[in-house]
């Protein structure tokens, strides 16, 4: 009987390729225009096992920006920056219903404050708690706990695509200003810093194996597989996996809760970081998004595999 790991690597090459026509179903998202010029029927999943072992299909040489999934874990260094108490003063815990750029609610409930930190203005509200005496420390801060919990000294964020998103973040810019008016975001808060420091931790750039490794530092608990050493307390990783499971796939959470059933967050370039507790970190690209800003691929591929193995946490 082979092991399960031995199965994966048998058989994830031909999922992967049966998943990839999905990528024609959905569209790469050309709102951040750098975004653009991803390979739309790109898709690539590495799978990391809790003995390190390692399985990679399909198109994992492919390097990307992670926007949203970034947010799972500057929540981590936030938590760990300032507790939970100040934490949730600042976001709520519920998902929203709404898209993730949405700015309906921040008017429409009292007392304003951002639904949760998964949202673009939840994410705005929990960069502006990191600490640092500067911008560049506050990303610098930001940057080194990416580099710690994925063990590669090297990663960085892409000019281009921050720059990109830079010049065009209406949208962001109206939430932002939105959050200060409400006081989510304090009065000594300059929102153009705030806003700089969230486009470079959005832009943040991966490859799979990368985003699998930050999987396995969470399914594993918070300690890193090589050390042991406890990187995140588990009170935050337990925090970060159920707002994956609530929040993570957008408003279209409660769908991959029943299909998938395992924490994940997608971000806008494609990439899913998915995790099964206690046995996988998983990293998926497909840049080729549904409306609901999840990539199409990588979700027929998750779901297969989830179905296959039984991997539902439910
Ligand atoms: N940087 C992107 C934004 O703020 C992240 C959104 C996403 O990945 N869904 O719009």
């Amino acid at each position: 009987m082979p092991t399960e790991m031995e199965h994966i690597t048998e058989h994830l090459p031909g999922w992967l390729e049966e998943s990839r026509h999905a990528a024609s179903e959905g569209k790469v998202a050309d709102y951040i225009p750098e975004l653009a010029h991803a390979p739309a029927d790109a898709l690539g999943c590495t799978l990391i096992d809790t003995n390190g072992n390692t399985v990679t299909a399909g198109d994992c040489s492919l390097s990307f920006t992670m926007q949203s999934i970034s947010k799972v874990f500057t929540l981590l260094l936030a938590l760990m920056d300032r507790g939970e108490e100040r934490v949730f003063n600042h976001v709520g815990m519920e998902p929203s219903g709404d898209d993730y750029n949405s700015m309906l609610k921040l008017e429409l409930v009292e007392p304003g404050k951002p639904f949760n930190p998964l949202i673009n203005a939840g994410a705005i509200a929990i960069t502006a708690l990191i600490k640092g005496d500067s911008t560049d420390e506050q990303f610098t801060r930001i940057r080194d706990f990416f580099r710690t919990i994925a063990g590669n000294p090297d990663i960085d964020y892409n000019h281009g695509v921050y720059t990109s998103e830079q010049q065009t973040a209406h949208r962001n810019r109206s939430l932002a200003y939105f959050l200060k008016d409400n006081d989510v975001l304090s009065d000594d808060t300059e929102v153009e810093d705030v806003l700089d420091v969230y486009f470079r931790q959005c832009a943040l750039e991966v490859n799979c194996e990368q985003l699998a490794r930050m999987g396995m530092v969470l399914a594993n608990g918070g300690f890193d597989l090589v050390t042991g050493q406890e990187l995140i307390p588990y009170r935050y990783v337990q925090i970060a996996k159920t707002f994956m499971v609530t929040c993570g796939m957008y408003n279209a959470s409660g769908e991959f809760a029943i299909q998938a059933g395992i924490p994940a967050k997608s971000g806008v370039s494609g990439g899913i970081l998915a995790l099964v507790p206690g046995r996988y970190g998983i990293g998926v690209i497909g840049p080729s998004l549904n409306r609901k800003g999840n990539s199409t691929a990588g979700l027929h591929l998750l779901q297969k595999l989830s179905a296959q193995y039984n991997w539902s946490i439910f």
